[in-house]
């Protein structure tokens, strides 16, 4: 992997290879873009370019470095996401000083499900191994997947950082929602935008993961260039209303199909709402189609604010059952 295999991201990769050639970096870069359009591995690659011994605009992908790199066993680089916090509150909870694997597996996926912030406790302990300079002079980075999730008072603290950043070292802020940063973060970030990306190339991604068909096709084609959103479609399987409306245990089982990670649910649970309304379109002379459209709005909010995919899926399906059959258009 390198950035040269980061397809359909030219624009955003382009400026950053230019810093990296001459290593000249702001403290912060915010990752902007949709999701699934390969932000956060370009994250990933970025900091391996930038400990390759190699030095140039791209990593080598042979030295040491860029091999631990790619094993995923750099010292330098971490990911920030609800895993790496949920890791840390179960150490806390153990006690210092366990080895991960005395942790309980199952532990710990109730807990990643749980994060739903990031959290002071976790950006203090990023500033602290930030701070600690590493033995041969390379570059620390932290990689804060979803930072629009950093709530007040981590965002304040890590804020003191990027007033004062520690020389060789850089944030980078990935998010699809760059509007819910906090002004005083964003104005001390560069920020890259990434974009959506083409229909063929999502149906490439797929078939090199052995999706291919009229399913696989269907799915690229609503993914919105967005190959976690063509995943979630196919893999929660996103039957259209007519295929359920008249079971009253659908509201429940379409939630239980839902895949178990937030970014494959969230946007299968988008689509569902899409043909939820799709399915009143030219109903509005009803007021129950019309309160229904407005349920579906205030759900689909908030979805946008985090809450459970599950929840939302199940109240929207309920909802379109709660219009009589005769109001149905
Ligand atoms: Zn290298």
């Amino acid at each position: 992997m390198a950035f040269a295999d980061i397809l359909g991201q030219e624009r955003a990769l382009s400026p950053l290879r230019r810093m990296l050639a001459r290593r000249e970096l702001p403290p912060a870069l915010i990752f902007a873009g949709p999701q699934g359009v390969g932000k956060t591995k370009a994250a990933l690659e970025l900091a391996k370019a930038l400990n390759c011994e190699a030095q140039s605009d791209d990593a080598c992908g042979l030295c040491p470095s860029c091999v631990q790199a790619d094993k995923g066993l750099s010292m330098d680089t971490q990911l920030i996401d609800a895993e790496y916090q949920a890791r840390l509150k179960l150490k806390e909870k153990k006690g210092e000083g366990e080895p991960d694997e005395a942790l309980g597996e199952k532990d710990l996926e109730t807990l990643v499900a749980k994060q739903t912030d990031i959290k002071i406790d976790t950006i203090r302990h990023v500033l602290g191994t930030l701070a600690k300079s590493s033995f041969l002079g390379s570059w620390k980075i932290a990689a804060l997947e979803n930072a629009h999730l950093l709530n007040k008072p981590a965002a304040n603290a890590m804020l003191k950082s990027l007033e004062e950043p520690p020389p060789r070292t850089l944030w980078i802020l990935i998010t699809h929602q760059d509007e819910r940063l906090l002004p005083t973060i964003r104005s001390r970030c560069r920020r890259v935008r990434f974009g959506p990306l083409s229909e063929a190339l999502v149906r490439r991604v797929l078939a090199e993961q052995g999706r291919q068909g009229p399913e696989a096709d269907d799915a690229a084609r609503l993914s919105g260039g967005s190959v976690s959103r063509a995943l979630a479609l196919l893999e929660g399987g996103c039957p259209e209303p007519e295929e359920w409306l008249n079971d009253p245990l659908a509201p429940f089982a379409l939630a239980d199909k839902l895949p178990r990670e937030l970014h494959l649910s969230r946007p299968a649970v988008k689509e569902h709402l899409l043909r939820m309304a799709g399915r009143l379109r030219g109903g509005y002379a009803s007021a129950r189609v019309r309160a229904a459209l407005r349920e579906f709005a205030v759900l689909r909010r908030a979805l946008d604010a985090n809450a459970s995919p599950q929840l939302v899926l199940t109240l929207a399906a309920l909802t379109l059952q709660s219009v009589p059959p005769a109001e149905r258009p």
